[in-house]
């Protein structure tokens, strides 16, 4: 039998893509496996904003066997328990998006299910006070989990805040440790195979040439290699989601750390906010039909919690996706395969994803096209589920105070999603597709804090009697409140743990 294995990988970019996928090939595969070179550019620069993510972070880490304090310190990481959103269903407004579960399921019913029936009959009470996460954020308050038994304790979800840059470093020395090369040089030319068109080197300024049999792309927006050598094609999708541009600074922090992402909704967009230990990472993701760069910068400027810490960050972008995001023997990791705005924080966690999809499917020499397509019809799955949850955060509002706001609010949704708004509409009922990234109590949390109410509420709640149903519920918010009560501040957990 010949041998057909992979014996050297070049990952063209070192931003989080880059170096993520570095790290992740240098711990699985090993360096006797292949060799594994990264190259990149100085003088390029990476996008260096990417500071939110979502809980499913936590597997990576494990999987690198990282030790999440270090982690931490060495990027001035803090804790996330969810995003607060300000200003989005209507202006004065404000709801919580939480990791981890509303209440609990009971008699094979969904929580919210019962939390909509008391809440159409007049009850009052706040989702928020049934989850952990979400009294915790609003208290400032966060630990990990603890082995408490059937306590919400046991089970608190979180992600984390770092800075892009430390995390692309502190990636960099774990992939270094474990045999991965890194190569400083700008990439001039791709040269390919004349038989198939499969990439064979990249050349770089210097004249220097690194022969590969597996590329990943990892060069950012610009798709160097999946794109301008092998043209996949990109599916723009600027008329669901019209935010085109960003700009961002850092600034001094403020006395309450809090421990969640907070975006408020703008006049032609929405700025995020995302503490750090040693600053708040701020920016302004907005649509440039609707309002100019200088307008913007002076929004966000005048909207920070403190001084500025450097000069505003113009970054552009065309939200969409890559048609394929794996070709021949090239596979685009990162905003090189494609870019949904940040207001989820789902990027990094597609990169994630990507580099999972294709350890799961990774390839010989032979490149056997069923894996390939397997690749691509799952990404695209996953990116167009992504997409949806966006969209909803821009179509589910009553505002019609600006023209952004008319226009994403009238404009003609994916079918995909017109199908949720349907089941939901009707009784309230949400179903998750098979592994969509964003489950049920997500989709809940965004339907109702956007404002969207259910005609009626879902007949199997009814299972339990009103009285049965409200003593329940009741208990549950009692049970929340003590745990709550438990928890320490954000900022002694931090010192107490992994300060910078
Ligand atoms: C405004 C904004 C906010 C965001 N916020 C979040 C967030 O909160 N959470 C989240 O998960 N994601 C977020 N993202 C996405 C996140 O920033 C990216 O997913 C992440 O940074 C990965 O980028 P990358 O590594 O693919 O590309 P880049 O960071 O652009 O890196 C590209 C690399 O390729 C190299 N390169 C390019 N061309 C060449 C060449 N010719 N020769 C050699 N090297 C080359 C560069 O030097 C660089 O190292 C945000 C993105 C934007 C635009």
């Amino acid at each position: 039998m010949s041998d057909t294995r992979i014996r050297k990988i070049v990952i063209v970019g070192g931003g989080t893509a880059g170096w993520m996928t570095a790290a992740a090939l240098g711990k699985l595969l090993g360096p006797n496996y292949a060799e594994i070179v990264l190259v990149e550019s100085d003088e390029i620069g990476i996008v260096g904003v990417g500071e939110a993510t979502i809980p499913q972070i936590g597997i990576f880490n494990r999987m690198l066997g990282l030790d999440e304090n270090e982690f931490l310190r060495r990027t001035q990481g803090s804790f996330k328990l969810g995003i607060q959103f300000v200003d989005w269903g209507r202006k004065g407004h404000v709801y919580f998006h939480p990791f981890g579960p509303y209440g609990v399921d009971m008699e094979g019913v969904s929580f919210h299910a019962y939390w909509q029936r008391l809440h159409q009959l007049g009850d009052t009470h706040s989702v928020d006070a049934y989850s952990l996460q979400a009294m915790a954020a609003k208290e400032n308050r966060f630990m990990r989990s603890i082995d408490a038994g059937p306590s919400p304790l046991s089970s608190i979800a979180y992600a984390f805040h770092f800075d892009a840059g430390l995390y692309a470093r502190f990636l960099r020395d774990f992939a270094e440790a474990r045999g991965v090369r890194r190569q400083e040089g700008k990439i001039v030319s791709v040269e390919q195979r004349s038989t198939d068109g499969f990439i064979e080197a990249v050349v770089l300024e210097s004249g220097e040439r690194l022969e590969g049999e597996l590329f990943i792309d990892c060069s950012g927006f610009r798709g160097l290699l999946i794109e301008q050598t092998l043209k996949a094609g990109y599916e723009d999708w600027t008329h669901w989601l019209p935010c085109d541009r960003a700009v961002a600074v850092p600034c001094e922090s403020a006395p309450a750390f809090t421990p969640y992402t907070r975006s408020t909704a703008r006049d032609a967009g929405w700025q995020w906010r995302i503490p750090l230990q040693h600053r708040i990472g701020n920016g302004y993701v907005y649509s440039s039909d609707h309002i100019s760069d200088d307008e913007a910068a002076a929004t966000l400027l005048a909207n920070l919690d403190g001084k500025p810490l450097a000069d505003p960050r113009m970054l552009r972008f065309v939200t969409g996706r890559r048609k394929q995001a794996w070709v021949k023997n090239c596979v685009a990791i990162g905003l090189s395969s494609g870019f949904i705005e940040p207001l989820e924080s789902t990027s990094i966690h597609l990169i994630q994803s990507g580099i999972a999809k294709l350890l799961q499917m990774f390839p010989d020499r032979t490149f056997p096209q069923a894996d390939i397509d397997r690749f691509n019809r799952m990404t695209k799955r996953e990116v167009e589920q992504v997409r949806d949850f966006i969209v909803l955060h821009y179509n589910a509002t009553e505002r019609d105070d600006t023209p952004f706001w008319d226009q994403v609010r009238t404009m003609d949704v994916p079918e995909s999603l017109k199908e949720k708004y349907r089941l939901f509409k009707t009784t309230g009922r949400i179903f998750r597709e098979d592994d969509e990234l964003f489950n049920d109590t997500s989709w809940f949390a965004v339907m109702t804090g956007q404002g969207l109410t259910p005609e009626r509420f879902d007949p199997v709640a009814e299972v339990l009697s009103l009285e049965e149903t409200r003593a329940r519920l009741a208990e549950i918010r009692s049970v929340m409140r003590t745990c709550a009560d438990q928890m320490p501040g954000h900022a002694d957990f931090i010192r107490n743990n992994c300060a910078a």
